[in-house]
């Protein structure tokens, strides 16, 4: 483990990594990165044409100053959804990684859900929340903690109706992210332990199978869309 000062410096490396590596993306706007063809007629464009870029908008909470995982975490678990989505033309990109504020780094009961739904206006892209503890609180399981969550806004606020997030703990395993990206796209669990879909996942694997990967290019297609 680092020493707390060079976790610190590391947090405002990340910082400035974050606004120059992403700012020209953040720039670059708009809520489809679709290529447009019309714009690109070379051969290597058909190809890409039909790969369905989601881009990422992840929210990164810090807890005494330290951000709860490093960027090198963050970005293996993007490469690893890649590795797995590639195969069904997809790809997710980083958009734009921002801080939390403080209070932010402890998800626990429905209203934290709720509150950093708000917090997250809807851009057209996938939030994901990485924060410290992330627990499941009451109901007949009981209290649970959990590595990665996906869920519905059901507030009250009108405009984030139907709005689903993505959240996961800063020391999940490279895997939580895509597993949560697949219910985001619209999977439900497998038990097969060579599925990214299984909380029984070990080792690095895990695939989608091509029903699975039909079901999340339609979830994904119909989410730029309605982005
Ligand atoms: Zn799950």
């Amino acid at each position: 483990m680092d020493g707390r000062v060079t976790r610190r410096r590391s947090f405002a490396l990340l910082a400035g990594a974050a606004t120059l590596l992403f700012a020209g993306e953040a720039m670059a706007g708009g809520a489809r990165k679709v290529p447009d063809l019309r714009q690109d007629p070379g051969g290597r464009s058909r190809s890409r044409a039909a790969t369905l870029l989601v881009p990422l908008t992840v929210h990164l909470a810090a807890t005494e100053e330290r951000p709860v995982a490093t960027i090198f975490r963050l970005q293996r678990a993007i490469e690893r959804a890649n590795q797995a989505l590639d195969a069904y033309g997809i790809r997710v990109e980083l958009r734009q990684l921002l801080r939390m504020p403080e209070g932010f780094g402890s998800i626990t009961r429905r209203r934290d859900r709720r509150r950093i739904a708000q917090y997250a206006e809807p851009n057209g892209s996938v939030h994901v929340f990485m924060v410290d503890t992330l627990e499941l609180r009451g109901g007949r399981r009981g209290d649970r903690s959990v590595r990665g969550l996906h869920w519905r806004y059901r507030g009250v606020l009108r405009r984030l109706r139907r709005h689903e997030y993505v959240i996961v703990s800063g020391d999940a395993p490279t895997t939580t992210l895509v597993h949560e990206l697949g219910h985001f796209f619209g999977l439900s669990h497998s038990d097969s332990e060579e599925n990214l879909m299984c909380s029984c996942r070990r080792g690095p694997r895990q695939i989608f199978t091509p029903k699975q990967g039909e079901t999340i290019r339609r979830g994904a297609r119909e989410f730029l869309r309605g982005a």
